[in-house]
């Protein structure tokens, strides 16, 4: 109930009709005194005035044989006491010696007792009227010198302020009754105008409360048109501009989140004391560990620069590298508040793995290029100018053995940029498949068919097991052969003479596979993940030899996978190798088409 505002309006009318009380009080009370005196001296000054001749006449002219002038005037006083407003009581009149100043008659009973010599009776004394008001005194009164005869008499009228004195106390009650009835009345009403000024104020405050909470669900109901009323109105608007920019702030930050989230670069930010503020799952999947708010700074990037530094780099970045978990990554230190030296860092981490193993890639296959084109080169080069140096000189058999040198070598050169020409067509993407529905089984067979009299001449037993109905496949059956003519033919080549190559064919699900297993020299362990890449030949010198290019394997890989088939080297015991492709019977999926499991 007496909440402070309560309090302070209260006590502000207390304090409001207490000084209102004083002032008027003192102001009438004084105003009372003042308008007394001033009657007094002009009811004086009338009743001793030349117009006032009887009176005057009475008192200055003595009477036959008169004995005590004192006692005469003092009749003459008596006579005329309504005039003067003597009533013997406050008022009084005194008839005093015109020399002395001492008491001869009067109208109190105390026979002029309490009299002394005020300075209007020296005044009067020295024949001057003395009626010279002090406001200071507590008495008023007038002198007059009256010539009686012979005699000199002072006319002396005392008030004692008695009437005014009693006329300010009733005043003094009337005004203390007046200031209990007014505080009352104040009080009552300040509670009163209280309730309507504070309610609105109440309110004001409750709904302050409910938005620095965050419920913005209700407005105030606006109920004046005055300060508070347009304050309310303001807080309305208010509390609605700021829900309005929090759900924007906050569409923000789900907006950064989902980013932060999903973007593929990792982001670590660290507040200015070094602890982890944010992170997300790329940045954690990267680093290969969990950051979590425990996590610091300097136990993730201390190696590629102290906090420190990035703070003081201003509006630029650091860069740096770091080979973690078999990744190389590539950081992007920066400051986000580029104003203090202070503020917090942002690190960007980018997967650079596959980006650096391509240009190694690159970079080996245009080296194997140049060398692999090289070779043949010189041995033409070699022989053309033996043959050109010797001339007719060289036996016939020699000359054309020299001869066939340069064919085969150019054989060999055509092969392989035949062989760079495919690859190429399939990396620019220049290549399409003729896809047509043809017999999985047939094609199997053909290839078969086709290789067997080279097997033959090698001494090795070639075996054809087809499962029944295989299903016929969508495929380019070109490309299809070509690889088939590949697995096959290496497994001729790398088998010793008289080896055994088995060639077998089924379906699986949606899928048709054919494996080919032979016993001959097969692959090391070591080499086995990059037999499919570019050149990448076990033996350099056998392959060559057997007019391998090692580009074979790799043309087939890409073939199978442009068909979004398989083509794998089973895990199988020594000796000899199994490959095995696989293919979709229903071909490549086009496009937002899907085929059953
Ligand atoms: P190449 O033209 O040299 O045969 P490929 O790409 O066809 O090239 O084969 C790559 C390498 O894989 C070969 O040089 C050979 O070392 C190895 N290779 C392929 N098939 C077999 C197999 N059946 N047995 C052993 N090694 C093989």
């Amino acid at each position: 109930m007496f909440r402070s505002l309560h309090m302070k309006l209260v006590l502000i009318m207390v304090l409001l009709i207490v000084s209102l009380m004083t002032v008027v009080g003192a102001f009438l009370m004084n105003s009372v005194v003042g308008f007394y005196m001033n009657e007094f001296y002009s009811q004086m000054r009338t009743a001793f005035s030349e117009d006032n001749i009887d009176f005057v006449r009475d008192l200055s002219t003595p009477t036959d044989q008169e004995e005590d002038g004192a006692e005469m005037i003092s009749q003459v006083l008596g006579a005329y006491m309504g005039t003067l407003g003597v009533d013997s009581r406050s008022r009084n009149y005194y008839v005093l010696d015109g020399v002395t100043g001492k008491y001869l008659a009067g109208s109190d009973d105390e026979g002029g007792e309490n009299l002394h010599i005020t300075p209007n009776i020296t005044a009067a004394l020295m024949g001057e009227m003395g009626d010279e008001s002090d406001v200071t005194a507590d008495y008023m009164d007038v002198a007059i010198p009256i010539q009686r005869g012979e005699s000199r008499y002072i006319v002396y009228i005392l008030d004692n302020r008695q009437t005014v004195l009693s006329l300010n106390e009733e005043l003094f009650a009337l005004i203390l009754q007046a200031l209990v009835l007014g505080l009352l009345i104040s009080v009552l009403l300040s509670f009163l105008l209280s309730k309507t000024m504070i309610t609105p104020i109440e309110r004001l405050t409750a709904a302050a409360q409910r938005v620095a909470h965050g419920d913005f669900s209700r407005k105030i109901q606006v109920s004046s048109k005055d300060e508070i009323g347009v304050l309310t109105e303001n807080f309305n608007s208010m509390a609605h501009q700021l829900e309005s920019t929090i759900a924007d702030v906050e569409n923000e930050r789900n907006k950064l989140n989902t980013l932060f989230l999903y973007m593929t670069d990792g982001v670590v930010a660290f507040s200015s004391d070094g602890t982890v503020i944010h992170a997300n799952p790329a940045a954690r999947e990267m680093l290969a560990r969990d950051i979590g708010p425990d996590t610091g700074y300097d136990d993730l990037f201390a190696a590629i620069a102290p906090m420190a530094d990035v703070q003081e780099a201003g509006g630029s970045s650091l860069q740096g590298e770091l080979e973690t978990g078999g990744r190389i990554l590539e950081l992007q230190l920066a400051p986000f508040d580029q104003d203090s030296h202070t503020g917090g860092v942002l690190v960007v981490i980018h997967d650079v793995t596959t980006q650096r193993r391509n240009e190694e890639m690159r970079r080996e296959f245009v080296a194997n290029v140049s060398h692999e084109l090289r070779t043949p080169l010189t041995n033409i080069r070699s022989y053309a100018e033996t043959l050109a140096d010797g001339g007719s000189d060289l036996p016939p058999h020699t000359a054309r053995s020299f001869l066939n040198v340069i064919l085969n070598e150019s054989d060999r050169m055509t092969h392989i940029v035949q062989d760079l020409l495919t690859l190429s067509r399939f990396d620019s993407g220049y290549s399409q498949l003729n896809l047509t529905w043809f017999s999985f089984a047939q094609a199997v067979e053909d290839s078969y068919q086709a290789v067997l009299m080279e097997a033959q001449r090698h001494g090795h037993t070639l075996s054809l097991d087809l499962q029944a109905d295989l299903p016929p496949i969508r495929a380019d059956r070109e490309r299809v052969l070509q690889v088939m003519m590949n697995i096959l033919s290496n497994a001729i080549k790398y088998t010793p003479d008289g080896g055994t190559i088995r060639i077998s064919a089924g379906r699986q699900g949606q899928r048709v596979w054919m494996e080919v297993d032979d016993n001959g020299i097969g692959i090391p362990a070591a080499d086995r993940p990059r037999i499919f890449e570019r050149f990448y030949r076990v033996d350099k010198a056998r392959s060559r030899e057997s007019g391998g290019t090692g580009l074979g394997l790799s043309i087939a890989k890409e073939i199978v996978d442009r068909h979004e088939g398989v083509l794998r080297l089973v895990d199988k015991k020594a000796p000899g190798l199994t490959v095995r492709l696989e293919l979709l019977i229903q071909g490549p999926r086009e496009r937002g088409q899907s085929h059953g499991a």
